[in-house]
Parts: C-alpha cells; sequence; structure tokens
C-alpha cells in the first residue's frame, strides 16, 4: 500500500484488535450489542483503554465518561482528535462506531511506530452514548463537549425504569456533578476527523472505496397528537365518526407528499413511532400519538417543510373533525464539514491515487456536535448493501484500509499545516 510520509496502516494489527472488539457483546448471527451503560460497554471501554495504554497513549476519562487516549505534541498548540463511538445499537452490527474507533488506535499506533514527531496532542476518542438509549439522549458525549447539553438536564435525567443518568455515568467512570469541565472549545479541540461507515448504497453504486463528507443533516423532530373521539365500532354511523387513527393516517400521507413533491435527494422524512389509543378491535380510535422526523440539508428546507406539514395537517384536522397538536422535540441544524479538512482529506486521496466521492450524510454523527464549536472532518467507507443497524452490517477489509492509510497521511498534513496556536 502506498503511503505519503513512510507510514503506513497496518491492516492486519487493525483486523486483530476488530475481530477482538467484534466478540464484546456478540450476537449469534454476527452482529453485536453494546448498549449505553451495559456490562459491554464497560467491557469496551475497558478494551480500548487497556489498548491505548499498551502504545503508550496517555489515557483520561472526562466527566460524561468520553475516553480521550493522548499523544503529547512538541509544541504548545490545540490537540487534534480521531476518533468514533464504541456503544451500538439494539442487534447491531460490529461496524457502526467501532470501526472510527479502532481505525483511530491504528492510525496512532502507526505514527508513534514510525517514529513520527507530531507538534500538536493527538488524541483517540471514544464518545459515551452515540446511539439511541433508555436515557432518551443520543450523542451524549459529542453533545456534552459542544456544551449542547446542560448540567441541570443530565442530573435530572432517568431511564424508563427511573435509574438516574448519573448512576450510569459514574459506572463508566465519568461524574455529572464535574460535567461542565468535559466542554471543549477550538482552543482546546482544534480539529476532529472520523471514519465511518456510509450506512447506505451510494458509493456501492459509484463504484467508490471512499467518500469525503461534505455535510452533515439537520434533524426535526415533532411530538405529534391527534385527538378525535373513541366510540363503539359498530352502532356508530361512518358519518359521525372522528377516528383519530384515519386523520392521523392522512396526515401522514400528507406528510410524505410534501417531501416528495421537492423532488430532492437532501431530504428525508419518517414516521417510524405511531400509537393509537385505546388500540382495540371494537373501538374506534379516540386518539393517536406518533412522531414525525425530517432530515434535510439546509435549515430553510427543513423549517419550509415542517411548517407545511402543521399547515396541512391542521386543515385535514378541521375537516374530520379532530384536534391536531404539534410539540418540537429536536431542532438540530445540519453542519458542514470544514473546507480545511475536506481539501486535506481530498488532497491525500488523489496522491494515494485512491478514487473518492463527495457525499452529504444524511445520518447522524458526532462529528455534527463538533463542527458546531471546531474543524470537523468524515471519512465514510461502503457498506455492503448498504446495510447498517442490522446484524449483516459488513464492510470490505480493501476499503478500511485504504481510507485508514487516508487518516494517516490526512493526520500528518493537518498536523503540519493547521497552525492554531492554543
Ligand atoms: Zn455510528
Amino acid at each position: 500500500m502506498k503511503n505519503l510520509a513512510n507510514i503506513s496502516f497496518s491492516g492486519e494489527r487493525f483486523w486483530t484488535h476488530f475481530l477482538a472488539f467484534s466478540n464484546i457483546g456478540a450476537l449469534s448471527q454476527g452482529g453485536v450489542e453494546r448498549p449505553f451503560g451495559s456490562k459491554e460497554d464497560l467491557e469496551a471501554r475497558l478494551y480500548l483503554q487497556n489498548a491505548c495504554r499498551a502504545i503508550g497513549l496517555e489515557v483520561q476519562v472526562d466527566p460524561i465518561g468520553n475516553l480521550w487516549a493522548v499523544m503529547p505534541g512538541t509544541e504548545k498548540l490545540s490537540m487534534i482528535a480521531v476518533g468514533s463511538h464504541h456503544d451500538s445499537v439494539p442487534q447491531g452490527g460490529r461496524f457502526d462506531g467501532a470501526l472510527g474507533v479502532l481505525t483511530s488506535l491504528e492510525t496512532l499506533h502507526a505514527l508513534k511506530e514510525g517514529g513520527y514527531k507530531n507538534r500538536h496532542p493527538l488524541a483517540l476518542v471514544s464518545f459515551t452514548a452515540e446511539e439511541p438509549n433508555p436515557f432518551n439522549l443520543s450523542t451524549m458525549g459529542s453533545r456534552t463537549v459542544a456544551g449542547r447539553l446542560t448540567k441541570d438536564s443530565l442530573i435530572r435525567s432517568r431511564d424508563w425504569n427511573g435509574r438516574p443518568l448519573q448512576e450510569a455515568i459514574l459506572a463508566v467512570g465519568g461524574n455529572l456533578e464535574l460535567v461542565e469541565q468535559a466542554r471543549k472549545t477550538s482552543n482546546d479541540l482544534g480539529a476532529f476527523l472520523e471514519l465511518h461507515i456510509e450506512q447506505g448504497k451510494r458509493l456501492e453504486r459509484a463504484q467508490k472505496p471512499l467518500a469525503v463528507v461534505t455535510g452533515i443533516c439537520g434533524i426535526h423532530r415533532l411530538d405529534v397528537t391527534v385527538i378525535g373521539e373513541a366510540n363503539h365500532a359498530g352502532t356508530t354511523m361512518l358519518a359521525d365518526r372522528h377516528d383519530a387513527f384515519l386523520a392521523a393516517s392522512e396526515i401522514a400521507l400528507a406528510f410524505e407528499k410534501s417531501l416528495l413533491d421537492e423532488h430532492r435527494d437532501d431530504l428525508v422524512g419518517t414516521i417510524g413511532r405511531f400509537e393509537i389509543f385505546p388500540n382495540a378491535a371494537n373501538i374506534i380510535p379516540g386518539s393517536a400519538r406518533f412522531i414525525v422526523e425530517i432530515r434535510a440539508s439546509t435549515v430553510e428546507l427543513m423549517h419550509r417543510i415542517a411548517s407545511l406539514f402543521q399547515k396541512k395537517a391542521q386543515a385535514i384536522a378541521k375537516r374530520r373533525g379532530v384536534q391536531f397538536n404539534a410539540d418540537v422535540i429536536l431542532d438540530q441544524a445540519p453542519e458542514e464539514m470544514d473546507k480545511f479538512l475536506i481539501a486535506a482529506l481530498e488532497d491525500v486521496s488523489t496522491k494515494l491515487q485512491i478514487p473518492y466521492d463527495r457525499l452529504f450524510s444524511m445520518a447522524g454523527h458526532d462529528a455534527t456536535h463538533m463542527a458546531s464549536f471546531t474543524k470537523a472532518g468524515m471519512l465514510f467507507v461502503p457498506s455492503i448493501d448498504g446495510k447498517s443497524h442490522c446484524q449483516d452490517e459488513e464492510s470490505r477489509f480493501e476499503d478500511i484500509v485504504l481510507a485508514g492509510q487516508v487518516m494517516v497521511d490526512a493526520i500528518i498534513q493537518m498536523d503540519q499545516t493547521l497552525d492554531n496556536n492554543s
């Protein structure tokens, strides 16, 4: 494998770690389950700490439980970090998150072994609780670092069984009482690079082994309630009904139409959670509750669709004699990846003669939150058949090694050219 500074990413060493790491929370069909706060989460953290110490990195756990493993620099400059997350969705795959953490480990190992003298402190970071969890706080670690979650809201958080978040955070080595110290600024962290699986089919279709990510979509979620009238399913004439389910269904289809009418591939929407009450075969549904999610590349588009949806829904509700109510429960802005980092990743890929695509991510990542206060960049490797968040999740070893080498050479280029004195 070609490299630019005589330092090469070792695919074999990466793969040995990857196989061992995949045993933590291993499932029978090849996937893993490592939810935040579980014993598998703790085991994964221990594995990473040992692996980092074995190559001479200084391991620190911040107050939200993020793991930072640092290679000190020769100059007093802000840190450059590489990483991702080690937790997984229920019945998840081996690659989501873990790929970024373990390629970062190998990147730092290769730099160390190659005798590279880094000017900036370099760090591997594995963020706490990136995936949805019983505390309803996804990307918990990176959002805290970005100052987007307050101490109060974290201390108040409990899971579905009433277990306080603090209990889970103490167990992973953090402490919410000190959580404000987890906050970083661009002076502390000058740049962040995350390697991740694409989780889609675009790279496979383009037959490219790599993508440089240009931005990450915004996410807007509405908690919607439709209140109709529960009544007898036999004796209530069709004309007399205020069926909450049918009203919600018409609203759902109107939502789909608003999305389709835009004819764009940087806009998607989903109603992935839906409940009706009382949910009985012989009762006309009295109410429905569902979550409407919109993802888009710009705030303007995201908000325009959200208000168009509410307008259409109100009109349908009025015509059907039901009440419609929507509360915004998430309004996360899209983030562009840093131009300097995009240029570095493209330059290195070109010099290494690796064909790459430019992709805008419609999946959320820890890098979104890093991008809110510092330079952030991302690389995608193809997902076979576009499968992710399932046990069949798979990426090709050869593609991973190419991306790993890009990471090594991009870190060197960033270390030599980024000059943000702290
Ligand atoms: Zn992920």
